[in-house]
């Protein structure tokens, strides 16, 4: 029989903290979520609407790196599981500003598992709560650096060699919980996901980016030469994934997560193209690819990712249930439909960052 859980969700108003809290109160209703998010520019509370009136859920709004707010939350919730999401998560944004990066990624981080590791030995462990008892860090596979184009994907045991300020200080973060699992014993887990698409992402990232842009008839700015490669997966698919790390992960243990859809950029603007000339024929401009810029290309930009996901399809049994085309089309009809969401979110301060990146 499963014993239900009191889980702290840290970013959970963001886009896949959202979607990972909508996927776990729907399938344990027997469960306790606590969101705490410091809604920043990319949390938002209205991605949270639909449960604000379950009593399995609680928000609270607030910063990781508030050491006495964590410390209330894990005592008076009795949190068992951390499911730690919140951070800054865009690589533009880094490149522009790596401050805020650091505090939030590196420190905040630091402050969750000192937190985590004094409630856990001075409460979960003296009062026997600690069997099912877990930090679960998300993290990126951007830590292990670009590939070249016949390398293998990343597994587990790939060094790490982070090339932006993002994904050097998701690297800072993983290896201080890889830290204190070896130093303290504190149960962790950690995943390295690939570039995850769906409902309720933020509009800077470049699969809503370029649906919005179809929408309101901006260009649909496309980095050097379209070549480089991301790996792609359905964020309900990171979703059960990160359901079976922290139901049956081994404690101390990293896990990847893939959709083995390997995508140069210029052919998912043009699937994305595709998609949006048939499921929106009164688009300003159509064929929608006639919208295609090719723009300088981000500073440092890694040329390829690619994930060996076997250990976890085979260790923990689980696989992607959705197609990159399904997917995209889903996505695609989410921002055709969710108008309202997206349109206030294009506020003067995202024009004005914008207009730094794509000048
Ligand atoms: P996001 O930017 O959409 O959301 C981040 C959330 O964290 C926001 O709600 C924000 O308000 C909150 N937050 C930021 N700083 C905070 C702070 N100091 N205290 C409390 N809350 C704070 O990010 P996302 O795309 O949902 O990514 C979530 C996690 O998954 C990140 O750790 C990211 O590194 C990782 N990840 C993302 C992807 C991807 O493709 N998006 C892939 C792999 C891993």
């Amino acid at each position: 029989l499963r014993t239900p859980r009191r889980i702290l969700v840290t970013g959970g108003a963001g886009f896949i903290g959202s979607n990972f809290v909508h996927y776990w109160c729907d399938r344990y209703p027997e469960d306790k979520v606590v969101v705490l998010d410091a809604l920043t520019y990319a949390g938002n509370r209205a991605n949270l609407a639909e449960l604000e009136m379950r009593s399995q859920f609680r928000f609270v709004q607030g910063d990781i790196g508030d050491r006495n707010l964590v410390d209330t939350l894990l005592s008076s919730e009795q949190i068992d599981t951390l499911a730690h999401f919140a951070a800054e998560s865009h690589v533009d944004r880094s490149i522009l500003g790596p401050g805020a990066f650091i505090q939030t990624n590196v420190v905040g981080t630091f402050t969750l598992l000192e937190a985590f590791r004094q409630h856990w030995e001075n409460r979960l462990k003296p009062q026997k709560l600690d069997a099912e008892a877990v930090f679960l860090h998300v993290s990126t596979d951007e830590v292990y650096g670009s590939l070249g184009p016949d390398d293998p994907a990343f597994s587990e045991t790939t060094p790490y060699a982070p090339n932006s300020p993002y994904s050097a200080s998701k690297a800072g973060s993983d290896h201080l919980v890889r830290a204190y699992f070896h130093t303290y014993g504190v149960p962790t887990l950690i995943t390295n996901c690939s570039n995850n698409y769906g409902p309720y992402q933020f509009p800077e990232k470049l699969i809503p980016l370029m649906c919005i842009n179809a929408l309101i008839g901006k260009n649909l700015p496309v980095y050097g030469d379209g070549q480089n490669i991301r790996d792609w997966l359905y964020v309900g698919d990171h979703c059960s994934a990160l359901d079976a790390v922290i139901h049956r992960g081994k404690r101390g243990e990293t896990y990847n997560i893939g959709g083995n859809n390997e995508v140069k950029n210029l052919d998912l603007v043009k699937m994305l193209c595709q998609l949006m000339d048939e499921l929106a024929p009164n688009l300003p401009v159509q064929p929608c690819a006639e919208l295609i810029t090719f723009v300088k290309d981000r500073l440092g930009h890694d040329l390829r990712y690619a994930i060996n996901a076997n250990k976890i399809k085979t260790e923990l049994d689980w696989t992607p249930s959705v197609t990159v085309e399904e997917g995209l089309r889903q996505t695609v009809e989410w921002y055709l439909t969710h108008r309202d969401w997206w349109e206030v979110l294009l506020s003067e301060e995202y024009q004005a960052y914008y207009r730094q990146v794509y000048a």
